[in-house]
């Protein structure tokens, strides 16, 4: 068997997950090789991959990640193309694509959660938006939430549903004031939080137009599978 010693271009790395930018991609963003639209904010505390554990584990720092494709839960970075097997912004591809060598991956391990892009990096300082986010950041903070997804406690329930409740109804207010996509909805505030419950023992039922949760009556995957699908 050979032993890998330089990149062979094969995409594995591309079809793990989009990589998280970090303060070197700036002008990426800045120049429109990266739009905004194509991220996905993985908010401090929430639940995310750690390439260095292997593990889901929540994340120390806000994270900013280039989107999977595809509405079925792939992890394929939205820039790899299949029929190729490349990437499409290859000369301007994000700086953990430079990094990586997946036979000596310890360069890049060593990178993880230093230097990262948050949204405020892309975003002008004047902008209401800005507001919008602190208010949702407040509304239903992410180490809270991932926090109450393994409390049994019923009064951790209703907290819980509370903040499923106000993620929702920002989101939705945000939306009738300055018209979101729900591509641009997942780099202003991340996966809605309902969407994290999978695998947390914690469903949601939609009921008279709002949401209501309740404990699971049926086992569930471990707790973060349902990240991927957003992700
Ligand atoms: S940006 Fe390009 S090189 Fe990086 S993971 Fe995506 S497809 Fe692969």
């Amino acid at each position: 068997m050979t032993e890998t010693t330089r990149c062979r271009q094969c995409g594995t790395c591309c079809r793990n997950g989009g990589p998280a930018l970090n303060q070197d991609d700036l002008a990426l963003v800045r120049q429109g090789y990266i739009r905004h639209d194509q991220l996905l904010t993985i908010r401090q505390g929430e639940m995310g991959h750690n390439p260095a554990t292997g593990r889901l584990e929540p994340v120390p720092v806000e994270l900013l990640k280039i989107r999977g494709q595809g509405k079925g839960g792939g992890w394929t970075c939205l820039f790899f193309a299949e029929e190729s097997n490349g990437c499409t912004i290859y000369a301007h591809r994000p700086t953990t694509c430079r990094i990586l060598e997946c036979w000596q991956p310890e360069a890049l391990l060593a990178t993880i959660y230093h230097n990262t892009l948050r949204r405020a990096d892309l975003i002008n300082a004047n902008d209401p938006i800005l507001a919008e986010i602190a208010r949702h950041e407040q509304a239903c903070p992410g180490q809270e939430f991932t926090g109450l997804l393994a409390d049994t406690n019923q009064n951790s329930l209703a907290r819980l549903s509370e903040m499923v409740r106000a993620d929702l109804a920002i989101r939705g207010e945000v939306a009738q004031k300055i018209g979101l996509s729900l591509e641009i909805e997942f780099f202003l505030f991340g996966r809605p939080l309902f969407k994290q419950l999978t695998g947390s023992g914690i469903e949601y039922v939609e009921e008279n137009g709002g949401i209501r949760l309740q404990r699971a009556t049926s086992p569930r995957p471990p707790v973060g599978e349902g990240s991927k699908d957003m992700a």
